[in-house]
């Protein structure tokens, strides 16, 4: 289970118009402001642990809900600064947005992510090795398969592992909308809420009957907002209606892909 945390960061912020449009903003920082201690909440309720993916702009500015996602016991990893767009860096610049957000996490919050999800949806052909370079063990971003992989590595150490997720269980793709700029495209009305839910859990018990590995990509911003939170409670409880679901944290996921494949000794810290 995972979810990203990106507040106010992303395009308009990258691009300055976010000074001028305090709408935007304010619907950005409902994610950490408001909605991520009601899903904490409903997460608790149901025991179940996650990954939150949180820009270190969000760090510096919400560290408080930062620290209660960890106390918690979910865990924090790296989704850029300010939500950079991956594919467009070059490698120094994604490299400079790395050293960046690690400086952040240790000051703000004392702890060193070994996860990525890309905030762009891509990233360039470098990104994966210049992670693993730079220490990062599991990335959630790709898409490629229905289960964790490994991405190509030469030198007989493990590449870093994905853990793919896809939009097919994005919330933005059903419950995000937002105007000017229109966001999604041509989409003007939000949907049943009752058919998310539907869709949601049928994309779950698909996995659960082939024995996969289901990866979120939600938004405490889009879908933990008091009425759509149902749309989250009816996911959760199909989850904890079967006895054999392992809701597990990225990371765990991450070490249990090493250990199957005889990296026992490459242990996370
Ligand atoms: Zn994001």
């Amino acid at each position: 289970m995972a979810f990203d945390v990106d507040g106010p960061t992303g395009d308009a912020m990258l691009d300055g118009s976010l000074r001028d449009n305090l709408r935007y903003f304010t619907e950005g920082a409902y994610g950490p402001w408001r909605a991520v201690p009601r899903l904490l909440g409903l997460l608790e309720e149901y025991s179940l642990v996650a990954t939150f993916f949180v820009p270190t702009w969000v760090v510096e500015h919400w560290p408080a809900r930062c620290e209660a996602i960890l106390r918690a016991g979910h865990e924090i990893a790296y989704h850029g600064h300010r939500h950079e767009v991956f594919i467009d860096c070059t490698p120094d610049q994604q490299l400079e947005i790395m050293h960046r957000s690690a400086a952040v996490f240790r000051q703000r919050l004392g702890i060193g992510p070994v996860g990525f999800r890309t905030p762009s949806g891509d990233w360039s052909l470098q990104t994966a090795a210049l992670l693993r370079d730079f220490g990062i063990v599991y990335s959630s971003s790709m898409r490629g398969d229905d289960r964790p992989y490994f991405h190509p590595s030469s030198d007989g150490k493990p590449g870093l592992v994905e853990i793919p997720g896809r939009w097919d269980i994005d919330d933005y793709t059903a419950l995000a909308y937002f105007e000017d700029p229109d966001f999604p495209v041509g989409l003007d009305r939000i949907p049943d809420f009752r058919a998310v839910e539907r869709n949601w859990r049928a994309e779950f018990e698909g996995f659960h009957r082939d024995g996969l590995c289901w990866t979120t990509i939600f938004h405490p911003k889009v879908s933990a907002k008091p009425g759509r939170l149902a749309i989250l409670r009816g996911l959760f409880e199909a989850i904890r209606a079967h006895d054999d679901v392992w809701v597990a944290r990225c990371r765990d996921v991450a070490q249990w892909w090493l250990d199957l494949h005889g990296f026992s000794d490459e242990v996370i810290a």
